[in-house]
């Protein structure tokens, strides 16, 4: 899957800093369906073009799932090669200040009319070269479309629904991103995942400005939301309307409050050194941290070559946008590049990925987890990523009494959906290690208080050692009973 995005306002060079990927490097990051790369086939003062590449494997996508068609239409399909909802998804993950229209460096560039190209090499299009028209030319561009043929060495086969599509505009970038975000989709007119009530908060969001008097408003949005009658009345009925709270302000508040809590005892310092000196102990080199947010601890780890791999995981997209310049990725030196990989997923659901590692780190990431999801952590985490160590914190509830301005019975965090006393957290994770065969000890993190205890607790798990791993599964499988001797 292809779609290149070009410019000749000058310098075009520029068009690195409205994406936020130096035109002289390749950029990768995996995502949950295959791997995507962006990178630059031209880069002058004159013209630039920026490639993004998405490589998606068909048959990671289905693992685990029922599916609607038989096993080969889960198998043979061309996800693979056109462009589809998984490219928005990259879009909105990857490309979030571009589509958002943020850019820190280039304020002036990334607000102003620039001329664009996009071409995608290959995108289904339901409703032939009139619909595409209709979706693209009322927003102003100029539309060029080639027809594919079914196979090109068999014309009598007749025409495929797939079209090479190049669009021309004067427009700022985040508006040309914005309408492939929604449109490419609706062309398509199917998505790979599961579309509830939030699709609607995504379309509305993303249609303000231009779909409300879009002349083909309501088929957008009914292709948008796969047909489903409830959702496709109530996004109609609020598109006239509805003002958007802005999601990411609201975040950097949550994140900014949390932060100025625990700032009075640079606690968050303190949580990562405790942290590093654990996973450095257990001697482990290739490690994950899980939930990494936006990098802090990646980057302590990255300056220790006992860490020969380390993988940050996190299910946020704009926390991962931030790890990403955070660690300056794009200017590392390749030595340095290769020791490092961010991951898009969620610890919810279990992902190869994560399995192989010799330790992993899960810093103040359950407290945001549903405590009745827990569970699928504990199997994500335990049974199936299995790593050698774990070091686990989450905040000791009963040292927020410590914190004058934190009021009574309010979490640290607005986003927190629980926070635990020390007999909590060490009731649970007693429970865990013993039920997947590790072996587990508490260690405070930051001054104790001889009434409240550490303001952060931590739980270490060790793989207990396979002998007995292998005794108690014995022991369980045989439920108590001793073997018959007389069944050879
Ligand atoms: N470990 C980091 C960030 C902690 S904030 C640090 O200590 O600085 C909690 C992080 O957990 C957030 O970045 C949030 O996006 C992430 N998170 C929440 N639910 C998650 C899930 N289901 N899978 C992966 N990450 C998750």
């Amino acid at each position: 899957m292809l779609l290149t995005i070009r410019t000749t306002h000058q310098p075009a060079t520029d068009l690195g800093f409205l994406l936020h990927k130096h035109p002289e490097h390749v950029h990768t990051r995996e995502f949950p369906f295959g791997n995507a790369t962006v990178f630059y086939p031209e880069a002058t003062d004159e013209v630039c073009t920026a490639a993004v590449l998405l490589d998606v494997d068909p048959v990671g996508m289905v693992r685990g799932r029922g599916g609607k068609g038989g096993a080969e239409d889960q198998y043979v399909n061309d996800r693979p090669y056109v462009a589809s909802s998984l490219l928005s998804v990259v879009l909105s993950r990857w490309f979030n200040s571009a589509l958002g229209g943020r850019c820190e460096r280039k304020a002036d560039l990334a607000a102003a009319d620039l001329p664009l190209e996009a071409r995608l090499a290959a995108v289904p299009c339901r409703g032939g070269e009139a619909f595409l028209r209709a979706l693209f030319e009322p927003l102003g561009y100029s539309v060029e479309a080639t027809r594919h043929e079914l196979d090109e060495s068999m014309p009598a086969l007749g025409p495929s629904r797939l079209f090479t599509v190049t669009l021309r505009a004067t427009r700022r970038l985040s508006d040309l991103l914005t309408h492939l975000y929604v449109l490419i989709p609706v062309l398509d007119d199917q998505k790979h995942y599961w579309v509830g009530d939030d699709e609607v908060e995504k379309l509305l969001r993303h249609g303000e400005g231009w779909l409300e008097r879009h002349p083909s408003r309501d088929v957008i949005v009914s292709r948008y939301l796969v047909h489903q009658r409830g959702l496709v009345r109530d996004a109609i009925a609020r598109l006239t309307t509805e003002e958007q709270p802005e999601e990411e302000v609201a975040a950097v508040q949550k994140d900014e409050q949390e932060a100025s809590i625990e700032r009075t005892i640079s606690l968050n310092e303190r949580r990562l050194d405790v942290v590093c000196d654990v996973l450095k102990a257990s001697g482990a080199s290739r490690v994950l941290d899980l939930g990494c947010g936006e990098g802090k601890l990646p980057r302590r780890l990255l300056a220790d070559h006992q860490f020969a791999e380390i993988v940050g995981m996190d299910v946020s997209g704009r926390a991962l946008d931030l790890a990403e310049s955070r660690l300056k990725l794009d200017r590392l030196a390749p030595k340095q590049r290769e020791r490092i990989r961010l991951l898009h997923g969620s610890l919810m659901y279990r992902d190869t990925r994560l399995s192989g590692f010799h330790a992993a780190s899960v810093v103040e990431v359950i407290e945001h987890l549903d405590q009745p999801r827990l569970r699928a952590f504990e199997r994500v985490l335990f049974e199936s990523a299995r790593p050698g160590t774990v070091a686990l914190t989450t905040p000791n509830a009963e040292y927020n009494v410590k914190w004058p301005s934190l009021p009574a019975g309010k979490f640290r965090h607005q986003d927190h959906r629980f926070e635990w006393n020390r007999a909590e957290f060490q009731g649970w994770a007693s429970d865990v290690a013993s039920r997947f065969g590790y072996v587990v000890r508490f260690l405070p993190v930051g001054d104790e208080d001889d009434q409240v205890g550490p303001p952060t607790q931590m739980a270490v798990f060790v793989q207990a050692p396979a002998a007995e791993a292998r005794r108690e599964v014995a022991e369980r499988d045989r439920g108590g009973v001793e073997p018959r001797e007389d069944q050879g």
